[in-house]
């Protein structure tokens, strides 16, 4: 039974890499990512892209390597 909460680190799915990506809402634009994860809304594109450049390379460091 692997049944073990972490809470403050975002279990891998299998250690697939984040594909957080960038999706529009009425006039704004948002990052998301299949891990569950979603940025704020902005009200331009590129900072969408930035919050999930930003995920992206935030849950990279979060993840230890092991050795
Ligand atoms: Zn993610």
């Amino acid at each position: 039974m692997h049944s073990h909460d972490v809470s403050s680190t975002s279990p891998a799915t299998g250690g697939a890499p984040h594909q957080a990506t960038t999706t529009e809402r009425g006039a704004f634009a948002l990052a998301r990512c299949p891990c569950g994860w979603s940025g704020p809304a902005r009200r331009s594109r590129e900072r969408a892209r930035a919050d999930a450049a930003a995920h992206m390379n935030m849950t990279e460091q979060a993840h230890p390597v092991p050795g």
